[in-house]
Protein backbone atom coordinates (compact mmCIF):
# COMPACT_ATOMS: atom_id res chain seq x y z
CA UNK A 1 0.00 0.00 0.00
CA UNK A 2 1.27 3.26 -0.53
CA UNK A 3 1.20 6.15 2.02
CA UNK A 4 2.51 9.04 2.20
CA UNK A 5 2.90 12.02 4.45
CA UNK A 6 2.37 15.82 4.35
CA UNK A 7 4.76 16.44 7.23
CA UNK A 8 4.16 20.61 8.10
CA UNK A 9 6.20 22.77 10.51
CA UNK A 10 3.58 24.83 12.51
CA UNK A 11 5.44 28.04 12.43
CA UNK A 12 2.54 30.10 11.83
CA UNK A 13 1.84 31.28 7.78
CA UNK A 14 0.68 28.28 5.50
CA UNK A 15 2.27 29.11 2.24
CA UNK A 16 0.93 28.45 -1.40
CA UNK A 17 4.17 26.24 -2.11
CA UNK A 18 3.61 24.41 1.44
CA UNK A 19 -0.50 23.54 -0.07
CA UNK A 20 1.09 22.75 -3.46
CA UNK A 21 3.25 20.24 -1.40
CA UNK A 22 0.34 18.73 0.31
CA UNK A 23 -1.93 18.41 -2.77
CA UNK A 24 0.55 16.50 -4.25
CA UNK A 25 0.84 14.22 -1.76
CA UNK A 26 -2.50 13.93 -1.59
CA UNK A 27 -3.45 13.59 -5.03
CA UNK A 28 -0.60 10.80 -5.13
CA UNK A 29 -1.84 8.82 -2.44
CA UNK A 30 -5.94 9.07 -3.32
CA UNK A 31 -4.64 8.33 -6.89
CA UNK A 32 -3.25 4.60 -5.95
CA UNK A 33 -5.90 4.20 -2.87
CA UNK A 34 -3.03 4.54 -0.20
CA UNK A 35 -3.21 6.92 3.29
CA UNK A 36 -2.07 10.19 3.41
CA UNK A 37 -0.51 10.84 7.17
CA UNK A 38 -0.03 13.98 8.58
CA UNK A 39 2.74 14.35 10.62
CA UNK A 40 3.13 17.53 13.11
CA UNK A 41 7.17 18.30 13.06
CA UNK A 42 6.85 20.69 16.43
CA UNK A 43 10.08 20.05 18.04
CA UNK A 44 11.30 23.43 17.37
CA UNK A 45 9.53 24.50 20.29
CA UNK A 46 10.70 28.48 20.11
CA UNK A 47 9.57 28.61 16.55
CA UNK A 48 6.19 26.39 17.16
CA UNK A 49 2.41 27.21 18.86
CA UNK A 50 -0.52 25.93 19.70
CA UNK A 51 -2.28 28.67 17.48
CA UNK A 52 -0.32 27.87 14.31
CA UNK A 53 -1.23 23.90 15.08
CA UNK A 54 -4.83 24.67 14.90
CA UNK A 55 -4.41 27.10 11.74
CA UNK A 56 -2.85 24.70 9.91
CA UNK A 57 -5.60 22.20 10.50
CA UNK A 58 -8.04 24.43 10.00
CA UNK A 59 -6.61 25.37 6.97
CA UNK A 60 -5.95 21.84 5.12
CA UNK A 61 -9.90 21.28 6.16
CA UNK A 62 -10.57 23.91 4.72
CA UNK A 63 -8.86 23.08 1.54
CA UNK A 64 -10.20 20.19 1.79
CA UNK A 65 -7.20 18.21 2.05
CA UNK A 66 -8.45 15.10 3.93
CA UNK A 67 -5.87 12.98 6.12
CA UNK A 68 -6.24 9.39 6.90
CA UNK A 69 -3.86 9.33 9.85
CA UNK A 70 -2.42 12.33 11.97
CA UNK A 71 -3.81 14.62 14.48
CA UNK A 72 -7.66 14.61 15.39
CA UNK A 73 -8.44 10.99 13.46
CA UNK A 74 -5.57 8.90 15.06
CA UNK A 75 -4.13 5.84 13.73
CA UNK A 76 -1.94 2.66 14.04
CA UNK A 77 1.39 4.86 14.03
CA UNK A 78 0.83 7.14 16.54
CA UNK A 79 1.41 9.97 17.89
CA UNK A 80 1.57 12.08 15.16
CA UNK A 81 3.23 15.08 16.90
CA UNK A 82 6.72 14.79 17.26
CA UNK A 83 6.73 16.55 20.70
CA UNK A 84 4.86 13.57 21.72
CA UNK A 85 7.22 10.94 20.13
CA UNK A 86 10.62 12.01 21.96
CA UNK A 87 10.89 8.76 23.91
CA UNK A 88 10.92 6.83 20.59
CA UNK A 89 13.89 9.32 18.87
CA UNK A 90 15.86 8.53 22.45
CA UNK A 91 14.88 5.06 22.06
CA UNK A 92 16.26 5.05 18.33
CA UNK A 93 19.55 6.89 19.15
CA UNK A 94 20.27 4.43 21.91
CA UNK A 95 19.74 1.82 18.89
CA UNK A 96 21.85 3.30 16.86
CA UNK A 97 25.05 4.20 18.90
CA UNK A 98 24.79 0.69 20.50
CA UNK A 99 25.17 -0.60 16.67
CA UNK A 100 27.85 1.49 16.08
CA UNK A 101 25.67 2.98 13.43
CA UNK A 102 26.24 6.49 15.30
CA UNK A 103 28.50 7.94 17.77
CA UNK A 104 29.16 10.37 19.96
CA UNK A 105 30.98 13.47 18.71
CA UNK A 106 33.09 15.64 21.28
CA UNK A 107 34.74 18.44 18.89
CA UNK A 108 33.93 22.37 20.20
CA UNK A 109 32.46 24.10 17.71
CA UNK A 110 36.04 25.96 17.39
CA UNK A 111 37.57 23.04 16.92
CA UNK A 112 35.56 21.92 14.21
CA UNK A 113 35.69 25.72 12.47
CA UNK A 114 39.66 25.50 12.38
CA UNK A 115 39.90 21.95 10.93
CA UNK A 116 37.63 22.69 8.42
CA UNK A 117 39.22 26.16 7.60
CA UNK A 118 42.66 23.99 7.54
CA UNK A 119 40.86 21.92 4.84
CA UNK A 120 39.28 24.29 3.15
CA UNK A 121 42.59 26.03 2.26
CA UNK A 122 44.17 22.39 1.54
CA UNK A 123 41.79 22.33 -1.47
CA UNK A 124 39.91 19.25 0.63
CA UNK A 125 36.37 18.67 1.50
CA UNK A 126 34.82 20.43 4.52
CA UNK A 127 32.68 18.86 5.88
CA UNK A 128 33.15 17.09 9.05
CA UNK A 129 36.14 15.38 9.22
CA UNK A 130 35.36 12.26 11.23
CA UNK A 131 37.83 13.25 14.05
CA UNK A 132 35.40 10.92 16.93
CA UNK A 133 34.48 7.92 14.42
CA UNK A 134 37.23 5.95 16.67
CA UNK A 135 38.13 7.08 20.10
CA UNK A 136 39.68 4.73 22.18
CA UNK A 137 37.78 4.72 25.77
CA UNK A 138 40.65 6.64 27.27
CA UNK A 139 40.17 9.38 24.94
CA UNK A 140 36.63 9.31 25.50
CA UNK A 141 36.81 9.22 29.23
CA UNK A 142 39.61 12.23 28.56
CA UNK A 143 36.98 14.10 27.14
CA UNK A 144 33.94 13.60 29.62
CA UNK A 145 36.61 14.23 32.42
CA UNK A 146 37.08 17.66 30.45
CA UNK A 147 33.32 18.43 30.76
CA UNK A 148 32.27 17.67 27.37
CA UNK A 149 29.16 16.58 26.19
CA UNK A 150 29.07 14.84 23.12
CA UNK A 151 26.28 15.74 19.88
CA UNK A 152 25.30 12.50 18.25
CA UNK A 153 26.46 11.60 14.65
CA UNK A 154 25.19 9.42 12.04
CA UNK A 155 28.21 7.29 10.53
CA UNK A 156 28.02 8.16 7.01
CA UNK A 157 28.89 5.31 4.55
CA UNK A 158 32.12 5.91 2.14
CA UNK A 159 30.54 5.08 -1.07
CA UNK A 160 28.12 7.05 -3.64
CA UNK A 161 24.49 7.44 -3.07
CA UNK A 162 22.58 7.31 -5.66
CA UNK A 163 18.52 7.24 -6.13
CA UNK A 164 15.82 8.18 -8.55
CA UNK A 165 14.05 11.32 -7.98
CA UNK A 166 10.88 10.63 -9.47
CA UNK A 167 10.58 13.99 -10.56
CA UNK A 168 14.25 14.88 -11.43
CA UNK A 169 15.57 11.33 -12.70
CA UNK A 170 18.61 9.68 -11.27
CA UNK A 171 20.87 11.94 -8.85
CA UNK A 172 23.92 10.41 -7.11
CA UNK A 173 25.89 12.70 -4.00
CA UNK A 174 29.70 11.87 -3.39
CA UNK A 175 30.96 10.69 -0.29
CA UNK A 176 33.20 13.63 0.17
CA UNK A 177 30.35 15.97 0.10
CA UNK A 178 28.65 14.03 2.58
CA UNK A 179 29.87 14.17 5.89
CA UNK A 180 28.73 12.72 9.27
CA UNK A 181 26.03 14.66 10.35
CA UNK A 182 24.45 15.45 13.61
CA UNK A 183 21.53 13.77 14.94
CA UNK A 184 21.23 14.99 18.25
CA UNK A 185 22.53 18.23 19.60
CA UNK A 186 24.54 17.90 22.85
CA UNK A 187 21.90 18.78 25.27
CA UNK A 188 20.04 16.08 23.90
CA UNK A 189 17.91 17.56 21.28
CA UNK A 190 17.02 15.73 18.23
CA UNK A 191 16.85 17.58 15.16
CA UNK A 192 15.16 17.11 11.97
CA UNK A 193 17.66 15.26 10.15
CA UNK A 194 16.75 12.57 12.54
CA UNK A 195 13.38 12.82 13.70
CA UNK A 196 12.22 12.99 9.86
CA UNK A 197 13.39 9.91 8.20
CA UNK A 198 12.41 7.85 11.87
CA UNK A 199 9.08 8.75 11.29
CA UNK A 200 8.99 7.76 7.83
CA UNK A 201 10.35 5.02 8.38
CA UNK A 202 8.36 4.04 11.42
CA UNK A 203 5.33 5.28 9.76
CA UNK A 204 5.89 3.20 6.92
CA UNK A 205 6.03 6.00 4.46
CA UNK A 206 6.29 4.75 1.33
CA UNK A 207 7.15 8.10 -0.97
CA UNK A 208 8.08 11.47 -0.04
CA UNK A 209 6.83 14.69 -1.99
CA UNK A 210 8.63 17.72 -0.68
CA UNK A 211 9.94 20.87 -1.98
CA UNK A 212 13.31 20.89 -3.65
CA UNK A 213 15.00 22.60 -1.18
CA UNK A 214 15.16 19.76 1.02
CA UNK A 215 17.16 18.14 -1.58
CA UNK A 216 20.39 18.63 -0.15
CA UNK A 217 19.47 16.77 2.74
CA UNK A 218 18.26 13.32 1.00
CA UNK A 219 21.11 11.28 0.46
CA UNK A 220 22.00 11.81 4.20
CA UNK A 221 18.23 10.61 5.18
CA UNK A 222 18.79 8.23 3.34
CA UNK A 223 21.63 6.66 4.66
CA UNK A 224 19.77 7.15 8.19
CA UNK A 225 16.91 4.67 6.63
CA UNK A 226 19.11 1.87 5.85
CA UNK A 227 21.16 2.20 9.01
CA UNK A 228 17.91 1.63 10.62
CA UNK A 229 16.85 -0.96 8.11
CA UNK A 230 19.77 -2.96 8.97
CA UNK A 231 18.98 -2.75 12.81
CA UNK A 232 15.53 -3.44 12.38
CA UNK A 233 13.82 -0.73 12.61
CA UNK A 234 10.85 0.79 10.82
CA UNK A 235 9.52 -0.78 7.69
CA UNK A 236 13.04 -1.70 6.29
CA UNK A 237 12.41 0.12 2.80
CA UNK A 238 13.35 3.17 2.03
CA UNK A 239 10.94 5.59 0.62
CA UNK A 240 10.80 6.91 -2.98
CA UNK A 241 11.43 10.26 -3.26
CA UNK A 242 10.03 13.10 -5.52
CA UNK A 243 11.37 16.49 -5.06
CA UNK A 244 8.94 19.62 -6.57
CA UNK A 245 10.12 22.04 -8.15
CA UNK A 246 10.74 25.54 -6.67
CA UNK A 247 7.65 27.94 -6.78
CA UNK A 248 8.94 31.57 -7.79
CA UNK A 249 7.55 35.10 -6.92
CA UNK A 250 8.15 38.59 -8.07
CA UNK A 251 11.03 38.85 -9.99
CA UNK A 252 12.15 35.65 -10.76
CA UNK A 253 13.18 34.79 -6.84
CA UNK A 254 11.58 31.69 -4.88
CA UNK A 255 8.47 32.67 -3.49
CA UNK A 256 8.58 33.72 0.28
CA UNK A 257 6.25 34.08 2.71
CA UNK A 258 6.31 38.21 2.93
CA UNK A 259 5.03 37.86 -0.98
CA UNK A 260 1.97 39.37 -1.99
CA UNK A 261 -0.61 36.21 -2.58
CA UNK A 262 2.09 33.96 -0.86
CA UNK A 263 -0.23 32.91 2.67
CA UNK A 264 -3.19 30.85 2.46
CA UNK A 265 -4.81 33.45 4.78
CA UNK A 266 -5.64 36.14 2.16
CA UNK A 267 -7.22 33.79 -0.30
CA UNK A 268 -9.48 32.42 2.51
CA UNK A 269 -10.18 36.17 4.00
CA UNK A 270 -11.22 37.20 -0.06
CA UNK A 271 -13.09 34.11 -0.52
CA UNK A 272 -11.51 31.76 -3.38
CA UNK A 273 -13.19 28.62 -3.57
CA UNK A 274 -10.69 25.87 -2.24
CA UNK A 275 -11.48 23.92 -5.60
CA UNK A 276 -10.60 26.97 -7.33
CA UNK A 277 -7.31 27.55 -5.47
CA UNK A 278 -6.39 24.01 -5.49
CA UNK A 279 -6.79 24.06 -9.45
CA UNK A 280 -4.50 26.72 -9.76
CA UNK A 281 -1.81 25.14 -7.42
CA UNK A 282 -2.13 21.71 -9.23
CA UNK A 283 -1.10 24.18 -11.99
CA UNK A 284 2.58 24.36 -10.53
CA UNK A 285 4.68 22.22 -11.92
CA UNK A 286 1.66 19.67 -13.04
CA UNK A 287 -1.17 19.90 -15.78
CA UNK A 288 -4.08 17.29 -16.63
CA UNK A 289 -3.64 17.87 -20.72
CA UNK A 290 -2.53 20.64 -22.82
CA UNK A 291 -4.50 22.91 -23.30
CA UNK A 292 -6.68 22.39 -20.28
CA UNK A 293 -6.65 24.56 -16.94
CA UNK A 294 -9.80 23.86 -15.34
CA UNK A 295 -10.63 20.66 -13.91
CA UNK A 296 -11.81 19.26 -10.59
CA UNK A 297 -9.91 17.78 -7.74
CA UNK A 298 -11.69 14.06 -8.80
CA UNK A 299 -9.87 14.51 -12.33
CA UNK A 300 -7.07 15.81 -10.67
CA UNK A 301 -7.27 12.85 -8.70
CA UNK A 302 -7.78 10.15 -11.69
CA UNK A 303 -5.25 11.27 -13.52
CA UNK A 304 -1.91 12.34 -11.36
CA UNK A 305 0.92 11.11 -12.13
CA UNK A 306 4.15 12.24 -10.57
CA UNK A 307 6.13 10.93 -13.01
CA UNK A 308 4.75 14.07 -15.09
CA UNK A 309 5.68 16.40 -12.77
CA UNK A 310 7.90 19.22 -14.04
CA UNK A 311 11.91 19.49 -12.70
CA UNK A 312 11.85 23.03 -14.44
CA UNK A 313 10.73 26.13 -11.37
CA UNK A 314 6.92 27.20 -11.53
CA UNK A 315 6.39 30.74 -11.24
CA UNK A 316 3.04 32.12 -9.16
CA UNK A 317 0.90 34.23 -11.65
CA UNK A 318 -1.82 36.30 -8.96
CA UNK A 319 -3.98 36.97 -12.25
CA UNK A 320 -3.95 33.25 -13.94
CA UNK A 321 -4.78 32.32 -9.46
CA UNK A 322 -7.61 34.49 -9.81
CA UNK A 323 -8.70 33.80 -13.39
CA UNK A 324 -9.04 30.03 -12.35
CA UNK A 325 -10.99 30.82 -9.17
CA UNK A 326 -13.09 32.93 -11.14
CA UNK A 327 -14.09 29.76 -13.56
CA UNK A 328 -14.74 27.66 -10.57
CA UNK A 329 -17.07 30.33 -9.36
CA UNK A 330 -18.78 30.00 -12.99
CA UNK A 331 -19.38 26.13 -12.85
CA UNK A 332 -21.26 26.42 -8.99
CA UNK A 333 -25.22 25.40 -9.10
CA UNK A 334 -26.84 29.11 -8.34
CA UNK A 335 -27.65 27.78 -5.15
CA UNK A 336 -24.71 26.43 -3.95
CA UNK A 337 -22.92 29.69 -5.20
CA UNK A 338 -25.56 31.06 -2.90
CA UNK A 339 -24.84 29.19 0.46
CA UNK A 340 -20.93 30.02 -0.34
CA UNK A 341 -21.42 33.56 -0.40
CA UNK A 342 -23.90 34.13 2.83
CA UNK A 343 -20.44 33.86 4.98
CA UNK A 344 -19.14 36.96 3.34
CA UNK A 345 -22.25 38.87 3.58
CA UNK A 346 -22.99 38.12 7.07
CA UNK A 347 -19.15 38.79 7.90
CA UNK A 348 -19.65 42.47 6.13
CA UNK A 349 -23.09 42.95 8.40
CA UNK A 350 -25.43 42.81 5.22
CA UNK A 351 -26.70 39.51 5.97
CA UNK A 352 -27.42 37.73 9.07
CA UNK A 353 -25.51 34.74 9.86
CA UNK A 354 -28.68 33.03 8.97
CA UNK A 355 -30.61 34.26 6.21
CA UNK A 356 -34.67 34.25 6.66
CA UNK A 357 -36.60 32.62 3.90
CA UNK A 358 -37.24 35.71 1.94
CA UNK A 359 -33.64 36.96 2.00
CA UNK A 360 -32.65 33.85 1.06
CA UNK A 361 -35.15 33.97 -1.85
CA UNK A 362 -33.73 37.11 -2.85
CA UNK A 363 -29.81 35.89 -2.41
CA UNK A 364 -31.07 33.01 -4.94
CA UNK A 365 -32.24 35.52 -7.62
CA UNK A 366 -29.99 37.47 -7.80
CA UNK A 367 -27.30 35.11 -8.04
CA UNK A 368 -27.28 35.04 -11.71
CA UNK A 369 -27.33 38.41 -12.20
CA UNK A 370 -23.85 37.93 -10.70
CA UNK A 371 -22.43 35.06 -10.68
CA UNK A 372 -20.39 35.55 -14.10
CA UNK A 373 -18.83 38.76 -12.57
CA UNK A 374 -17.53 37.70 -9.54
CA UNK A 375 -13.46 36.48 -8.88
CA UNK A 376 -14.37 35.81 -5.14
CA UNK A 377 -16.78 35.73 -3.04
CA UNK A 378 -16.06 38.77 -0.94
CA UNK A 379 -17.27 40.50 -4.12
CA UNK A 380 -20.84 39.79 -3.53
CA UNK A 381 -20.53 42.23 -0.63
CA UNK A 382 -20.01 45.59 -2.94
CA UNK A 383 -22.47 43.81 -5.86
CA UNK A 384 -25.23 42.66 -3.83
CA UNK A 385 -24.99 44.36 -0.36
CA UNK A 386 -27.13 46.93 -1.87
CA UNK A 387 -30.35 44.54 -2.09
CA UNK A 388 -30.14 43.81 1.48
CA UNK A 389 -29.54 46.86 3.01
CA UNK A 390 -32.54 48.57 4.70
CA UNK A 391 -33.74 51.59 2.90
CA UNK A 392 -33.30 53.58 6.23
CA UNK A 393 -29.34 52.33 6.21
CA UNK A 394 -29.01 52.63 2.31
CA UNK A 395 -26.24 55.25 1.87
CA UNK A 396 -25.10 56.18 -1.95
CA UNK A 397 -21.15 56.42 -1.87
CA UNK A 398 -20.28 59.72 -1.29
CA UNK A 399 -17.42 59.38 -4.92
CA UNK A 400 -20.49 58.15 -7.07
CA UNK A 401 -22.74 60.64 -6.16
CA UNK A 402 -19.60 63.01 -6.89
CA UNK A 403 -19.34 61.62 -10.33
CA UNK A 404 -22.84 61.12 -11.51
CA UNK A 405 -25.66 62.52 -9.61
CA UNK A 406 -24.52 65.94 -10.89
CA UNK A 407 -25.98 68.25 -13.85
CA UNK A 408 -28.91 66.38 -15.85
CA UNK A 409 -29.16 64.17 -12.60
CA UNK A 410 -32.12 65.24 -10.89
CA UNK A 411 -33.83 65.19 -14.26
CA UNK A 412 -33.42 61.95 -15.03
CA UNK A 413 -34.58 60.92 -11.51
CA UNK A 414 -37.61 62.85 -11.86
CA UNK A 415 -38.11 61.38 -15.16
CA UNK A 416 -36.98 57.52 -13.76
CA UNK A 417 -39.50 57.97 -10.87
CA UNK A 418 -42.62 59.16 -12.95
CA UNK A 419 -41.68 56.37 -15.78
CA UNK A 420 -42.45 53.73 -13.54
CA UNK A 421 -44.61 54.61 -10.97
CA UNK A 422 -47.13 53.54 -12.89
CA UNK A 423 -45.90 50.81 -14.48
CA UNK A 424 -48.19 47.63 -14.14
CA UNK A 425 -45.72 44.88 -14.83
CA UNK A 426 -42.65 45.27 -12.47
CA UNK A 427 -40.41 43.07 -14.22
CA UNK A 428 -36.75 43.61 -16.16
CA UNK A 429 -38.78 43.99 -19.85
CA UNK A 430 -41.30 46.38 -18.71
CA UNK A 431 -39.00 48.59 -16.36
CA UNK A 432 -36.36 48.55 -19.33
CA UNK A 433 -39.22 49.66 -21.88
CA UNK A 434 -40.67 52.50 -19.39
CA UNK A 435 -36.99 53.97 -18.95
CA UNK A 436 -35.54 53.69 -22.42
CA UNK A 437 -39.00 55.42 -23.95
CA UNK A 438 -38.88 58.27 -21.05
CA UNK A 439 -34.82 58.69 -20.67
CA UNK A 440 -33.62 57.61 -24.13
CA UNK A 441 -36.35 58.78 -25.97
CA UNK A 442 -38.31 61.41 -24.34
CA UNK A 443 -34.77 63.13 -22.83
CA UNK A 444 -33.01 62.21 -26.02
CA UNK A 445 -30.10 61.21 -23.24
CA UNK A 446 -27.32 58.48 -24.24
CA UNK A 447 -27.67 55.36 -22.84
CA UNK A 448 -24.77 56.26 -19.86
CA UNK A 449 -26.02 59.55 -18.85
CA UNK A 450 -29.76 57.95 -18.78
CA UNK A 451 -29.06 55.18 -17.17
CA UNK A 452 -25.90 56.13 -14.72
CA UNK A 453 -27.54 58.59 -12.40
CA UNK A 454 -30.35 55.12 -11.74
CA UNK A 455 -27.71 53.05 -11.18
CA UNK A 456 -26.20 55.14 -8.63
CA UNK A 457 -29.76 56.14 -7.03
CA UNK A 458 -30.98 52.65 -6.58
CA UNK A 459 -26.82 50.58 -5.93
CA UNK A 460 -25.38 53.57 -4.49
CA UNK A 461 -22.42 52.32 -6.64
CA UNK A 462 -20.90 52.67 -10.16
CA UNK A 463 -20.85 49.60 -10.75
CA UNK A 464 -23.62 47.09 -9.84
CA UNK A 465 -25.32 43.82 -11.60
CA UNK A 466 -27.10 44.41 -14.59
CA UNK A 467 -29.80 47.63 -13.61
CA UNK A 468 -33.19 46.44 -14.64
CA UNK A 469 -32.64 42.98 -13.56
CA UNK A 470 -31.48 44.98 -10.06
CA UNK A 471 -34.48 47.17 -10.32
CA UNK A 472 -37.31 44.18 -10.67
CA UNK A 473 -35.16 42.53 -7.70
CA UNK A 474 -35.40 45.57 -5.27
CA UNK A 475 -38.84 45.92 -5.79
CA UNK A 476 -41.17 48.66 -6.86
CA UNK A 477 -41.28 50.74 -3.78
CA UNK A 478 -37.74 50.35 -2.60
CA UNK A 479 -36.69 51.67 -6.37
CA UNK A 480 -39.12 54.41 -5.98
CA UNK A 481 -37.87 55.41 -2.25
CA UNK A 482 -33.92 55.55 -3.51
CA UNK A 483 -34.66 57.14 -6.87
CA UNK A 484 -36.82 59.74 -5.03
CA UNK A 485 -34.35 59.88 -2.23
CA UNK A 486 -31.12 60.35 -4.36
CA UNK A 487 -33.13 63.77 -6.15
CA UNK A 488 -32.49 65.67 -2.90
N1 LIG B 1 8.82 19.80 8.44
C1 LIG B 1 9.53 19.89 7.22
C2 LIG B 1 9.19 21.21 6.55
O1 LIG B 1 8.14 21.77 6.83
C3 LIG B 1 9.14 18.73 6.33
C4 LIG B 1 10.19 18.34 5.38
C5 LIG B 1 9.85 17.06 4.65
O2 LIG B 1 8.77 17.01 4.03
O3 LIG B 1 10.63 16.14 4.67
O4 LIG B 1 9.98 21.73 5.80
Amino acid sequence: QVRLRFAPSPTGLLTVGNIRTALFAWAFARHYGGKLVLRIEDTDAARNTPEALQYTLDSLRWLDIGWDEGPEVGGDFGPYKQTERMDIYADVVAKLLQAGKAYHCYCSQEELDQRREAARQAGQHSGYDGHCRTLTDEQVKAYVDEGRRPVVRLRMPDRPITFTDLVRGEITFLPENLGDYVLVRANGFPLYPLVNPVDDALMEITHVLRGEDLLPSTPRQIALYEALAEIGIGSGRTPRFGHLPFVMGEGNKKLSKRDPGAGLGEYMERGFLPEGLLNYLALLGWSIAEDRDVFTMTEMVEAFDIRKVNSNAARFDPKKCEAINASHMRLLEPAEFGRRVVPFLAKAGVLPAEPTDEQQQLLTAAVPLVQERMNSLSEAVDMLGFLFVPDEAFKVDADAAGKVLTGDAGAVLEASVKALSNLSDWTTEAIEAALRASLIEGLGLKPKNAFGPVRVAISGRRISPPLFESLELLGRDRSLHRLEHART
